[in-house]
């Protein structure tokens, strides 16, 4: 354990985990563009040798969030979804994999349209139903059991604990996707996850400026070396520039996610009884089926994210949507600026989002400004 690795973790993020330019003793860190380095003479090679393996700027930034998720190790990929499809390409035909029914749309499209091809079989199971995750996983076939918490953009919680229970008595591993809750709010890993993804474009970043993913490991595992494998061979690394902004976003995290979990949990609280809104879907409202599960596992606040089922169906979502102000009518969450989407229409045919559904992403401005323009909006249903 390092100095910085003693303090919490809202200070190991605030100073990148103290880390100091060593050529300049500047705060700021540099940014390593090389894409290869000069090889030493025998015995053979530099701590780098070519930026599709390593590359100083990606480890920085992998090792604030290895702290912060309390892992071993982490890489970054650049997007998401390039995280999320290394975990599927380090599987082997033959093997199967349980996923949530509401579960981010991308991941549902790999496995349904590309790694099904592969010979990688899929199970969904509905989220939080214990009973059929207990009946899904084969032991010696399952290898991962596949959990988003909060779900985009139902906002089920799973109860991590429990559904790890169940995977590793099969001898699956658990890979949560922590996108939504972030490491201020979540950390899996200390809850029974085997490994913990991140669409870094959202509450890591923060600034809507990068699209960039990220793995962290409990521990080390053959799993985890053929994941650095998939990685290294098949290249979807960050970049340096990229990664700079990501540890830059990270700086600020906890104030971010703070000042939308509070906002969220007012918007939240505002439109619960509203006559124009059939349910307002917060982990952090006492009506949401899982809020007992959150207050367990979510630590100092529910997050930045809530969906609203408008009344009056599909047309009046869409009509509510399209006249929003302030909230911009954009794909994405996590950045400081509030964004609104109908998924139901994003997701296409198979989507199992009701249609009546906006999910909101709620940024850091003034929460009167942003109740004022939701208001708005469904007056104009
Ligand atoms: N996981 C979740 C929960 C998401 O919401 C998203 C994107 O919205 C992703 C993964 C994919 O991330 P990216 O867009 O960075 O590929």
């Amino acid at each position: 354990m390092t100095e910085e690795h003693r303090y919490r973790p809202a200070t190991q993020a605030a100073q990148a985990l103290g880390w100091v330019e060593p050529a300049t003793g500047g705060v700021a860190p540099a940014i390593y563009p090389a894409s290869t380095y000069v090889r030493q003479a025998v015995p053979g090679r530099t701590k780098y040798l070519y930026s599709r393996d390593d590359n100083p700027t990606y480890e920085q930034a992998e090792q604030l969030l290895t702290s912060l998720e309390g892992g071993s190790a982490a890489m970054l990929f650049s997007s998401g979804m390039a995280a999320a499809a290394t975990l599927i390409q380090g599987l082997s035909s033959g093997d199967r994999v349980v996923l949530p029914e509401v579960v981010y749309w991308g991941v549902r499209r790999v496995a349904k349209d590309i790694a099904s091809g592969w010979g990688i079989g899929f199970d969904f199971v509905p989220n939080g139903d214990l009973d059929a995750l207990a009946r899904a996983v084969q032991p010696g076939r399952t290898r991962l059991v596949w959990l988003e918490t909060p779900s985009n953009p139902t906002m089920a919680v799973a109860d991590i604990e429990a559904c790890a229970a169940i995977a590793h008595r099969a001898g699956a591993l658990v890979v949560v996707d922590s996108t939504f809750a972030s490491p201020v709010l979540t950390r899996p890993i200390e809850l029974g996850a085997d490994i913990v993804m991140h669409s870094g474009t959202k509450y890591l970043n923060g600034h809507s400026d990068v699209i960039a993913g990220a793995l962290v490991a409990k521990e080390p595992s053959p799993f985890w070396e053929k994941l650095i494998a998939v990685r290294r061979y098949a290249g979807a690394v960050l970049g340096p520039f990229e990664a700079w902004l990501l540890l830059r976003g990270m700086r600020t995290l906890f104030l971010r996610v703070r000042a939308q979990s509070e906002n969220a949990m007012a918007l939240a609280r505002h439109f619960e009884d509203h006559p124009s809104i059939l349910h307002v879907l917060y982990p952090g409202l006492e009506s949401h089926p899982d809020h007992a599960i959150a207050r367990r596992q979510m630590t100092g606040g529910f997050g930045g994210m809530l969906s609203l089922r408008i009344r009056g169906g599909e047309e009046a979502a869409l009509r509510a949507w399209g006249a929003c102000q302030l909230f911009k009518v954009a794909t994405s969450l996590g950045g400081v600026e509030s964004l609104i989407e109908h998924r139901a229409s994003i997701e296409g045919a198979d989507s199992p989002v009701p249609k009546d559904l906006l999910r909101v992403s709620v940024g850091i401005e003034d929460v009167q400004d942003l109740i004022a323009d939701l208001e708005n909006a469904v007056k104009a249903v």
